[in-house]
């Protein structure tokens, strides 16, 4: 619909035209607990100065039904300034108020006000997302990120309900059924970060309390809430602890104390992303909250993510980008915040091998797609935007700003960031603003700095050259930089040689800036040549590491006893990269895998590693040897579970790892005896989520009927069982099964997120390509047609999703390339994607020539 996807020059125009000083925001949820009820009524009173009075403007807002707009005590007609998307506003004066009455759509797809009835108890609940621009959904607005003001909400909800704003309520009255909780004005804040919770939330409380340098004592009152029915399984303490931890390290480093009162992180059902940085009132996805054993990665990485979100509180909430284009400055900094705050304020210990491992492997998949983009992007409107938060904006620029501190230092990098908050506080801002306050605090010129990381797009190949002498003596160590653009790299460079026990162990390291194509590291010089040579050790600049081949020898025969875990978890990541990249053959990862996975020590790593290894079999190995490699996964896997020390998160992970390896009847058995109760792995605890996985193997292994993975559902009739059963359903290697799952996504639009993304989850397994295969035509018909008719987040679901990503043969790529030259006038986010599966196939292929024998 034209104007549902706003453009920055429309944004730009408007931000020009008008400035806002006030929302009143009524809503009305009393209906929510009915199912019949599709809507809720919604009441905005906006106040806003108009530049350039006798002009108009408009407003937006996603509605079904609009009853009365007035502007400046003049009613306009509905039915001739509201469109579905906007409401247009003409004739303005100087000074304006602007009030819409409409009723707004209960959404099942996370996008605006989310419903969701729990299946455990039938009680129903409701939260607000809104980032990019949703908030539109849920009220009219000015949605862009540059038009702050404060909010004042109000929200009448059934009386048994709690319900959480951005700000505290000041004032709850009862009425019959319903009670009215009216909440203090927020600061100046942007639409896409106004935030409602409601329903019977559970909630825990705590308090933080701190000393200010001024004598003042900072007062800021904790919660944090779950369904109901998930209460038991909820650890609140865990998460107070470390949302003190990020308090502590927030005040100390950034000197301004935090701006927005309370902070509430609420935990909600069915929610697309991993969480929300809503001041005072955070928004995370309820596996959060965990209901079975995991494994202390997933405690990091739940730390690491309440970290991120704190972060933002100030990059981001106090200070705001102009326009999409500068998501980075929030995104980029609360993920390098969130890394740096956790390794330095809590008992996370392994946070930068996390990072190093895992999230530059999301910035390396992405910045090798030909859609990538400079950090600094180029958001044309909000469809750009939405497809931007992705490997670039979040983990490439994250390992950016590790760079930029091992160039200028942590200080004048915290230096910059204190002058950055006081100067533009409830402010927005673009790269200029944060580059003069590092430029001021660090004393040095970051222009080039900035053109050559945050203004190009591309990663860097670094790769060692070493010759040696007659006796062995290193007489030149030299990095080869390769890539579209050479960057400047504050590098260290690593060599290790065999200690008495035949561990890996460092023995030099050389810090130094890498320029231009080829650096030579004159300190390497009369050395004795190492075993290894590790270029990038610690991890300190973003690029892909390669090495000489008495390097590579060494890895091959001895990656596993590489004793630093940092240094080791790089070279994974190195190999990773080398056999994605088609230099190295599958077989040979899965080798290391299989030879060094049981000892990696580092839970988070040897998780990693399962993905990839996966991966590797699924899609980058030759298909002629696939069956036979398939069967080595699964043998290793049961051979490493059985010899994991009983009770610990690696014996879990190998267990879970069964599951999805699992290849022939003696797996399926070993995974119904587990189920069952006849199989024992001592110490290993069959919870549900495990027991779930168990059974997501046999149905996708055929060896599971729908009713008895139904009755599942009698130990396990939540929200999380259902979404799982679904999966499991989708996964069964038939014919009718493959035909339900798309038809329930594709043929009708009834499905909440989390369905959808259970249904594509089961269908897209990687067994039996034969059943799936039929779909790769149907997939190319629907595509326009599902961008058009869905909400964007399900339509980026259901393409990339549907994909045929496991069809890797040629004809599938000629396919996608047919569609792509078919369709120059699709939309570009839409083309965006197709582009990013395309290439992933196309990588596929070369990998597998690679694997050939
Ligand atoms: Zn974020």
């Amino acid at each position: 619909m034209p104007g549902k996807n706003l453009s920055r020059e429309e944004a730009q125009q408007r931000a020009e035209a008008i400035g806002v000083e006030s929302y009143r925001v009524h809503l009305d949820v009393t209906s929510a607990p009915d199912p019949a009820a599709a809507t809720f009524r919604s009441t905005t009173t906006v106040v806003f100065r108009c530049a350039a009075p006798g002009t108009d403007t408009f407003a937006d807002l996603l509605a079904p039904r609009v009853h009365a707009v007035t502007l400046n005590g003049r009613a306009l007609d509905p039915a001739v300034v509201f469109d579905g998307v906007r409401v247009t506003l003409p004739g303005l004066a100087a000074h304006n108020e602007l009030t819409v009455v409409a009723d707004c759509a209960y959404s099942r797809t996370g996008e605006g006000l989310h419903r969701f009835v729990d299946p455990a108890d039938d009680e129903t609940y409701l939260y607000t997302h809104f980032e990019p621009a949703d908030a539109r959904r849920v009220f009219a607005n000015f949605e862009q990120p540059d038009l702050k003001a404060p909010f004042t909400v109000s929200v009448t909800a059934p009386a048994a309900w709690d319900v959480y704003a951005n700000a505290v309520h000041e004032e709850i009255t009862a009425d019959g059924a319903a009670r009215t909780w009216r909440f203090a004005p927020t600061k100046p804040i942007s639409t896409y970060l106004t935030a409602v919770v409601a329903g019977p939330y559970h909630v825990a409380r705590d308090h933080y309390s701190r000393e200010l340098p001024d004598g003042g004592v900072l007062e800021i009152p904790l919660a944090a809430t779950c369904r109901r029915s998930l209460a038991p399984h909820f650890d609140p303490d865990e998460i107070f602890t470390v949302t003190k931890q990020g308090l502590d390290f927030f005040h100390q480093e950034f000197d301004y104390p935090y701006p927005f009162g309370k902070y509430d992180q609420c935990f909600v059902p069915e929610y697309n992303i991993g969480a929300m940085e809503n001041p005072g009132c955070v928004t995370f996805r309820e596996e959060y909250v965990f209901r079975s054993k995991v494994t202390e990665a997933a405690y990091e990485g739940r730390a690491n993510v309440v970290l991120h979100e704190m972060a933002h509180m100030w990059f981001g909430d106090l200070v705001t980008m102009k326009w999409w284009d500068d998501l980075w400055l929030k995104e980029s900094f609360a993920d390098y915040m969130g890394s740096l705050s956790q390794n330095e304020a809590t008992k996370y210990r392994a946070v930068w091998i996390t990072f190093a491992n895992r999230r530059k492997a999301w910035a390396y998949r992405q910045d090798q797609f030909p859609t990538t983009h400079p950090i600094t992007a180029d958001i044309r409107d909000l469809e750009d935007a939405k497809l931007n938060f992705d490997g670039i904006t979040y983990a490439k620029g994250a390992s950016v700003l590790k760079q930029l501190v091992a160039y200028v230092g942590r200080e004048p990098f915290l230096a910059g960031a204190r002058q950055y908050f006081r100067r533009h506080a409830y402010g927005n801002t673009r790269l200029a603003d944060l580059l003069e306050a590092l430029e001021t605090t660090s004393g040095r010129d970051l222009t080039a700095w900035a053109a050559a990381w945050l203004q190009t797009s591309g990663v860097n190949v670094l790769t060692p050259q070493v010759t040696v002498d007659a006796e062995g003596r290193i007489t030149e160590l030299a990095i080869v930089q390769d890539g579209s653009v050479p960057r400047p790299h504050r590098v260290a460079v690593g060599l290790f040689d065999r200690d008495a026990d035949g561990g890996l162990v460092r023995t030099a390291r050389i810090e130094l800036d890498v320029t231009g194509t080829r650096t030579v590291v004159a300190e390497a010089a009369g050395r004795p040549r190492p075993a290894l040579v590790l270029v990038n050790d610690d991890d300190l600049t973003y690029c892909k590491v390669r090495f000489d081949e008495g390097s590579l020898e060494t890895l091959r025969t001895s990656l596993g006893e590489i004793r630093d875990d940092l240094a080791r978890a790089l070279a994974w990541s190195a190999v990773w990269n080398l056999t994605r990249d088609g230099l190295m053959p599958a077989r040979d990862y899965l080798g290391l895998v299989l030879r060094f996975g049981g000892g990696e020590s580092d839970i988070g790593v040897l998780q990693s590693l399962h993905l990839q290894a996966k991966a590797a079999l699924d899609l980058y190995a030759d298909p002629a040897w696939r069956a036979a490699g398939g069967r080595l996964l699964a043998e290793g896997a049961v051979r490493e579970l059985r010899a994991a020390e009983p009770g610990s998160d690696h014996q879990l992970a190998w267990a879970r790892f069964v599951a999805v390896a699992a290849d022939g009847p003696e797996q399926l058995q070993l995974v119904r005896g587990l189920l069952e109760g006849t199989a024992r792995i001592d110490g290993l605890d069959v919870d549900q989520e495990l027991r779930w996985t168990l059974w997501l193997a046999l149905a996708a292994g055929g060896a599971a009927e729908g009713p008895e993975i139904e009755r599942e559902l009698q130990r396990d009739n939540t929200a999380s069982g259902r979404r799982q059963l679904v999966q499991c359903l989708a996964a069964r290697p038939t014919p009718e099964a493959k035909a339900a799952a798309w038809s329930a996504v594709v043929d009708s639009d009834e499905l909440p997120n989390a369905l959808v993304e259970a249904e594509i989850a089961g269908f897209a397994q990687a067994g039996r390509r034969d059943l799936t295969a039929g779909f790769t035509a149907p997939y190319f018909a629907v595509l326009e047609k599902i961008w058009e008719q869905r909400s964007i987040e399900i339509a980026m679901r259901i393409v990339g999703g549907f994909f045929p990503r496991h069809q890797t043969e040629p004809a599938v790529l000629a396919a996608t390339d047919e569609w792509l030259d078919g369709h120059p006038a699709a939309a570009p986010a839409l083309r965006r994607l197709v582009t990013e599966c395309r290439d992933d196939l196309a990588r596929a292929l070369r990998a597998q020539e690679c694997d050939r024998v």
